[in-house]
Formats: C-alpha cells, sequence, structure tokens
C-alpha cells in the first residue's frame, strides 16, 4: 500500500507540473505497442532530466541507454536550437521504436541513436572525436555502470554532469554481501567516484510509480 501513496503522489505532482505533451504519450504508446518493457523513466523524473539539462545549459548530451527514446525526448527538448545528443542502445528493435518516436517529437535533425552495445560504441564516439558533453545521463545495463562512468567522464569537460539511475535498487544497494550484478555495478560506481579526486558526486534515493530507487549524480571537477 505504500506503493499506492507514492504512485497516487506521482500521479498528482505529475498531473500539475508536468503538463500532457503528446509526443511524449506517443512515444510511450508506440513503445507499448511494440512490446518494449517499461522501464523508462517516470513524466516528474524525466522533467527533471531536462530541467538539469537547462540548467547547465546543455548543448552536447550523451544518453547510455535508450529504450523507446522517453529520456531522450525529454533531454533532446533541452538542447538549444544548435544542440546535439546521441544515445547510445544496444537492442536494434528498441532503437527502432526510438528512432520514430524522435522523428515525430521532431527531433531527428538533433538525435543520433547509435545501435551496439556502449563499450563498443563509447570508443567509436571517442576515436571519432565526439565530445565533450556538458551531460551524460547513464541508464543502460547496470552490472557496466563503472566503465559507463569512466567513459562519460573521460567524454566530459570541467563543469560536466554526469547522471546514473537506479542506484538504490529497492534498497539492496546497501548490502555489502550482495552477489546481484547489478547491485555490484552500483557499488563498484560509488567506490570509484569516491577514489576519483576528477569529480564531485551525491545520490539521493527516490519512490514514486517506478517503486523505491534512487539516482546517482556529478558533476566533473575543474
Ligand atoms: N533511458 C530510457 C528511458 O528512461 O526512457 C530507459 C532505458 S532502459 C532502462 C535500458 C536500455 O539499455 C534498454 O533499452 C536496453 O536494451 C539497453 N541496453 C542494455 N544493455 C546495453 C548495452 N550493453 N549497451 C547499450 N544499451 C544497452
Amino acid at each position: 500500500e505504500q506503493w499506492v501513496q507514492w504512485n497516487t503522489v506521482d500521479q498528482y505532482l505529475t498531473d500539475t507540473l508536468v503538463p500532457a505533451d503528446a509526443a511524449l504519450d506517443e512515444a510511450l504508446r508506440a513503445s507499448e505497442a511494440a512490446g518494449l518493457p517499461a522501464i523508462n523513466v517516470a513524466p516528474n523524473q524525466g522533467k527533471l532530466l531536462n530541467l538539469i539539462a537547462l540548467i547547465r545549459g546543455a548543448s552536447n548530451i550523451l544518453e547510455i541507454g535508450t529504450l523507446g527514446g522517453y529520456s531522450t525526448i525529454w533531454l533532446g527538448r533541452a538542447l538549444p536550437a544548435d544542440g546535439q545528443l546521441i544515445t547510445l542502445e544496444y537492442d536494434p528493435k528498441h532503437a527502432e521504436v526510438a528512432t520514430a518516436n524522435l522523428q515525430r517529437a521532431g527531433l531527428a535533425d538533433k538525435t543520433e541513436v547509435r545501435v551496439g552495445p556502449a563499450l563498443d560504441t563509447l570508443p567509436q564516439l571517442a576515436a571519432e572525436g565526439h565530445g565533450p558533453f556538458d551531460l551524460t545521463f547513464i541508464d543502460a545495463d547496470k552490472a557496466n555502470i563503472p566503465e559507463y562512468f569512466g567513459w562519460a567522464v573521460k567524454l566530459s569537460r570541467p563543469g560536466s554532469v554526469i547522471i546514473v539511475d537506479n542506484v538504490v535498487r529497492n534498497g539492496t544497494v546497501a548490502d555489502p554481501d550482495s552477489d546481484d550484478p547489478a547491485v555490484l555495478g552500483v557499488r563498484r560506481l560509488h567506490e570509484e567516484i569516491k577514489a576519483e579526486p576528477k569529480v564531485t558526486a551525491t545520490a539521493i534515493q527516490t519512490v514514486g510509480s517506478k517503486g523505491y530507487d534512487g539516482f546517482t549524480i556529478a558533476m566533473v571537477n575543474d
């Protein structure tokens, strides 16, 4: 019944602060119709990503984990007219749905969906001279989070923001004996951040329509 309350409050917050948006609604509908899992960020979380990108003044954004492009649209909407976003996705079917959703949202010109395992596409981006990115959103397979974070730092500049989703995982992140690869990935991320003078970070627990989870937010130092 706790979740019912979290969901009711999220509904209220979204109804009042996150106006309905045809392209975002259609992106979720098309994703569901194509059989994609409903593991996108919630609307009020998507708007938080949008706000952080706006506050940062991000004109070059990287996303790792596209799914149907729901969070991509939120981030893409924060871009200035000459801004660019690259989003990395392993599954060609997800990438296809996302590409259509981004097109419908009017973001085709500003976004590139790159297909392949991110551990292959990230070095590709670096070799092609992409970056520095002003903001990176990490939301793909959780076991590889520390590697993705390392690439995000490499592809950043001082002041760049890195956001990592799903770092609390129903509280299991605090279990030092966990053998869940996702928990191990998040715990290793936090150990690496602790030892990395190049970034300043914190993490926040969240509850809502997506359950009990959280995000880590980091800034690359001067
Ligand atoms: N950011 C999306 C949103 O909020 O709308 C949700 C992303 S979903 C949680 C994670 C995505 O990462 C899935 O589409 C999955 O196929 C993709 N993924 C999993 N492993 C990956 C990998 N090794 N490289 C790139 N993408 C991967």
